[in-house]
C-alpha cells in the first residue's frame, strides 16, 4: 500500500516539496496538491513588471495545466481546515485524509485593513498592481511617488526597497528624474531589520545615493486622496502610492488554530514539523509540517526568519527528505540550517548579493556586497529556475 501526500498550495514551497517528493518516492505513492488558483505564480516578477522590464503575463503566472510532471496530482480547490491530530485537511469540495501533510499556503493579503488602500494605493504585491504601476510611471514626469510599507513582516523584506530604486532609475533613463521626488514610508527602524543593523544601514546609503528620502519608524492609519495620515499623527502627501498591504496567515491556517502570537504556523526551525511547545521544541502532529511564508520561526535575536522562496525551498527539499525517510523506514536526518542567499536589485543593472545565516547567535550573520553586473546575472539565472516545472518554457 502506497501513502497519500498532501502538499497545500502551489506557491515556491508547495511545488518544490512536490517535484522533490514526486523524484524520489514510486508511483504507488500518492502525491497530492491543493490550490485555489490556477496558475504558480512568481512574486519576484511584479519588480521587472513596474519597469516594463518584463512586458508579458507569463513571467508572473504559469497556469498549473502546463505542468510538465503530470504524476503529480493538482487539485484545484480551497483548503478550508486542516485537523493535524487526524491528518485530513477539508476543500471546499470534499476531506481528504492523509499520512502526511505539508502547508505551504503561503502569506495572504489583508488591503482591507487600512482604510483607503483599495482606492488611493497601487498594490506591489499584485499581477493588476504591477502592470498598473508600469501604467502610471510611464506617464509620470513631475510630483511625488511614496513607497508604503503599512505593517510588518512582509514578503520578500528588501523588495519595497528594490522597487524604488528601480523606479528612480527607470526615471532616469527617460530623463523624467529631475522634478521627482521618490520616498518610502515604513514601520521599520531600517530596512531589513531582521539580517541586522549593518545591512539595514547599507541598504539606507544606497537609497539615499539614489536620492530616495527614507521615513522610518512611520505606521499609517489611513490613507485618503493624495494624502497619508500615520499613527504619530504625522501626515505625507503623493501623487502616485505604491505600497505593500498587511499580510497575515491565510484564513483556513487561523480557522484551523494553527497560528500562534506570531500570527503564523510556529515550526521547528530545522525540521518543519508543526511545535505545540516552542520553548520545548515538541510537536503533538508527528507527519504534519509546515513551510515558507506560512511560518513564524523565531530566531535568537527576537525577530522572525523573513519571509522568502530561498527558505521555502529549502524547508521543502528538507522535509521532503524527511518524508521519504519514514516511508523507507529510514531514520529521519534532513535539516534546515537557516542558510540563503538574494540579489538586491538597485537599478542600472545591477544587483547586490545578500547571504548569510540566519541561524546565526546571537545575531544572523548577514552580508551584503557591493552592487554589479555579475550579481544582476545571478539573479537573473536564479529567477530561472522555477522554468524547468512548466512546459511552455521548456519550448520556447
Ligand atoms: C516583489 C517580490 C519579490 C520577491 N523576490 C524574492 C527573491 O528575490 N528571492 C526570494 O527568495 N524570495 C522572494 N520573494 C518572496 C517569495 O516569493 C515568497 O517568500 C515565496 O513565494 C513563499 O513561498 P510559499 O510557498 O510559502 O508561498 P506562496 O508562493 O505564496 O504560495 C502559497 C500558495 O498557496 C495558495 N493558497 C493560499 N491559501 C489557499 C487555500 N485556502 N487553499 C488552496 N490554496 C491556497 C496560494 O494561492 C499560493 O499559490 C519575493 C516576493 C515578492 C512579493
Amino acid at each position: 500500500m502506497g501513502n497519500t501526500i498532501l502538499i497545500l498550495g502551489a506557491g515556491w514551497g508547495g511545488l518544490t516539496a512536490a517535484h522533490a517528493l514526486r523524484g524520489m518516492l514510486p508511483p504507488k505513492h500518492r502525491i497530492i496538491v491543493i490550490e485555489k488558483g490556477q496558475s504558480f505564480v512568481f512574486y519576484p516578477s511584479f519588480l521587472k513588471v513596474i519597469t516594463g522590464e518584463s512586458e508579458g503575463l507569463r513571467y508572473i503566472e504559469s497556469p498549473l495545466k502546463n505542468l510538465m510532471r503530470k504524476d503529480l496530482e493538482i487539485l484545484n480547490e480551497e483548503v478550508i481546515q486542516i485537523d493535524p491530530v487526524n491528518k485530513t485537511v477539508t476543500t471546499n469540495t470534499q476531506t481528504i485524509r492523509a499520512d502526511y501533510i505539508v502547508i505551504a499556503l503561503g502569506a495572504e493579503l489583508y488591503p482591507e485593513q487600512i482604510s483607503g488602500f483599495g482606492e488611493y494605493c497601487h498594490n506591489l504585491f499584485d499581477t493588476k498592481g504591477s502592470f498598473d504601476i508600469h501604467q502610471k510611471l510611464k506617464d509620470f514626469s513631475k510630483g511625488k511617488i511614496a513607497f508604503l510599507i503599512t505593517r510588518t513582516p512582509f514578503r520578500c523584506p528588501p523588495s519595497p526597497y528594490e522597487a524604488a530604486m528601480l523606479t528612480d532609475w527607470f526615471l532616469r533613463e527617460k530623463g523624467k528624474r529631475s522634478e521627482v521626488e521618490i520616498s518610502i514610508y515604513t514601520p521599520e527602524k531600517l530596512p531589513m531589520p531582521s539580517a541586522g543593523e549593518q545591512v539595514g544601514e547599507a541598504l539606507r546609503q544606497m537609497l539615499n545615493a539614489h536620492n530616495i528620502k527614507f521615513y522610518p519608524e512611520h505606521v499609517v492609519t489611513s490613507i485618503e486622496e493624495q494624502k497619508m495620515i500615520f499613527s504619530n499623527n504625522k501626515e505625507a502627501k503623493f501623487d502616485l502610492l505604491i505600497g505593500i498591504p498587511p499580510h497575515g496567515a491565510p484564513k483556513a491556517i487561523k480557522d484551523s488554530g494553527l497560528i500562534n502570537s506570531s500570527g503564523y504556523i510556529p515550526v521547528h526551525p530545522q525540521t518543519m514539523e508543526i511545535l505545540d511547545n516552542i520553548e520545548e521544541l515538541t510537536t503533538k502532529y508527528p507527519g504534519v509540517y509546515a513551510i515558507g511564508d506560512s511560518t513564524g520561526i523565531l530566531l535568537f535575536n527576537g525577530k522572525y526568519l523573513p519571509k522568502a522562496g530561498v527558505f521555502a525551498e529549502e524547508e521543502a527539499h528538507t522535509v521532503a527528505r524527511n518524508i521519504v525517510a519514514q516511508i523507507k523506514g529510514e531514520k529521519s536526518k534532513a535539516s534546515f540550517n537557516g542558510q540563503g542567499v538574494c540579489y538586491v536589485d538597485v537599478g542600472d543593472n545591477m544587483a547586490a548579493e545578500g547571504s548569510g545565516d540566519f541561524y546565526g547567535y546571537p545575531d544572523p550573520i548577514v552580508r551584503l556586497q557591493m552592487p554589479s553586473k555579475e550579481s544582476r546575472k545571478a539573479k537573473h539565472e536564479f529567477e530561472r529556475i522555477f522554468e524547468w516545472w512548466f512546459t511552455e518554457y521548456q519550448n520556447g
